[in-house]
């Protein structure tokens, strides 16, 4: 039985006689808290638990915090009061765990962004990767660019599956918001990572600012959900000239290392038909539509790298064969085993597996087991180059997504479950006992606002998940959007 209820489960714990009675009011009068230079590591925090109460020590302010979030879980899950006496000595297996919302389908207010950003920080996640831009809103300030708010934050309607919402539906968040959220986050140790998807995934910057796709046609938001063929064109300059400009005034608002360029699910067709685009190709020397995919992601890091950042980009951008090697890769659904090649070449990846850490799918498709269960090696990486996996990251894509409730409840305890793979050593997962730690959590989590899936649902029976599949997919998919969902998949 875990006495110890601590997800993620900590490197090394020693359990020692006697008890620490806890007070009835806080706790904080028993912890002391210590810089230690002598303990090595960022992360690294050593915990002891006495008769008097708490002793942490760490190297560096972010690991006493993260010690922190462990005296909060014994603390919110000792049985009859007493804290075993113990010795807690604890730091991560990867340097990268992230966290994915998906502000741009339906957007989060800053308290609901707050309260699950202290959610993540309880399981010691470090990266709060924010999805600002895509097909259905464009949900950041940027001044130089007005129509981006205008006519970019706001669709018409939603219609995503089966579910129709006949009004308009939009919002952006200030600067200011934005820089609330990045000072939120780096109290608690958070890297924010900004999302501008490019070239794909932005009919919102082409509906606020036609000129820029391929044709120059007028084109409203999309309102469902899918791939869409409009793209940014990468034969015109100016096309570049509004990426710098927007990329400008994301670097001011957020002083992280990587910004995420997206490059996912972009459809060539309108390239291909494209005097500007072919021409690019032409000057440049490149053989095909993905080596002009590979081009512009170039170009953008190239702007970065000049700022002193680093580009991150989804698996599809790596099918150039063609990428700068200090951009990032983040796999999520990779057929070809290009982030494996990326990676044995010395190119870093972040695993985000489509089947395993997207948790905007059901339970009864990705249960919190095949969640857990999961180790996020690439597959075909060579032993030398597993270093080259910087660590893993869980999303929350949100078209059925609308509220904190449905959020909470798909992300946790899933979102907790890959923050024990990224901070706690492979030899150390077991299933049984992160299930009775993480049901043991339940309450805390409860109390700061994030109500998980309840526990019978977290593994559903055979029989009980495909009526649970069926019912998922008749709300929220129809016939539609899967014959776009095929064509597009053709095009791309
Ligand atoms: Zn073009």
């Amino acid at each position: 039985m875990a006495v110890v209820n601590v997800v993620p489960v900590p490197l090394r714990t020693v359990i020692k006689t006697g008890s620490f009675t806890l007070p009835e009011g806080s706790i904080m009068p028993y912890v002391t808290k210590k810089i230690d230079k002598n303990i090595l590591g960022e992360e690294t925090y050593i915990l002891e638990v006495t008769g008097q109460g708490v002793t942490v020590g760490a190297s560096t302010d972010c690991g006493l915090f993260r010690g922190w979030q462990t005296i909060k879980q014994l603390v919110n899950t000792a049985e009859g009061g007493e804290l075993p006496c113990m010795k807690i000595e604890d730091r991560p297996r990867f340097a990268f765990r992230g966290f994915m919302i998906d502000s741009a389908r339906h957007m989060q207010t800053l308290d609901e962004l707050k309260t699950m950003i202290d959610a993540a920080a309880l399981f010691k996640f470090n990266v709060f990767h924010w999805h600002l831009s895509d097909d259905q809103g464009f949900r950041m300030e940027i001044e130089k660019y007005p129509r981006l708010m205008e006519v970019g934050s706001v669709r018409a309607s939603s219609d995503f599956g089966n579910r129709h919402v006949n009004e308009p539906y939009g919002g952006y968040y200030t600067k200011e918001d934005m820089r609330e959220v990045v000072r939120y986050c780096a109290q608690r140790y958070i890297d924010v990572i900004p999302e501008m998807d490019m070239p794909g995934h932005t009919t919102a910057m082409l509906a606020s600012y036609p000129a820029l796709s391929c044709s120059g046609e007028e084109l409203p938001l999309r309102t469902t959900g899918g791939i869409f063929p409009e793209i940014l064109c990468a034969g015109k300059d100016e096309t570049f000239a509004f990426i710098e400009g927007v990329l400008d005034e994301v670097m001011e608002v957020f002083p992280s290392r990587y910004i995420h360029i997206g490059g996912d699910e972009a459809p060539k067709t309108n390239w291909r038909k494209c005097p500007a685009c072919q021409a690019r190709m032409v000057e440049e020397g490149l053989r095909d539509e993905e080596e002009l995919q590979g081009y512009f992601a170039n170009r953008v890091q190239d702007y970065l790298r000049a700022h002193g950042r680093t580009a991150v980009c989804w698996n599809e951008s790596l099918k150039s064969g063609m990428l700068e090697n200090d951009m990032i890769a983040q796999m999520w659904m990779d057929k070809e085993g290009l982030s494996a090649d990326w990676a044995n070449s010395g190119g870093k990846v972040i695993v985000s597996d489509f089947f395993h850490y997207y948790t905007d799918y059901p339970y009864a498709m990705t249960s919190l087991s095949k969640t857990y269960s999961y180790e996020p090696v690439v597959k075909g990486i060579e032993p030398a180059a597993e270093e080259n996996v910087l660590g893993v990251s869980a999303c929350i894509w949100t078209e059925y997504v609308e509220t904190l409730e449905k959020m909470a409840y798909m992300t946790f305890p899933r979102f907790a479950a890959v923050a024990e793979t990224g901070w706690s050593y492979a030899a150390l997962k077991d299933r049984p006992d992160f299930l009775q730690r993480m049901r043991a959590l339940v309450p805390l989590l409860k109390k700061m606002g994030v109500t998980p899936a309840p526990v019978a649902e977290w593994n559903p029976h055979p029989a009980k998940k495909a009526k649970n599949m069926v019912a998922f997919f008749t709300e929220n998919i129809n016939g539609d959007m899967v014959r776009a969902f095929i064509r597009s998949k053709k095009e791309v």
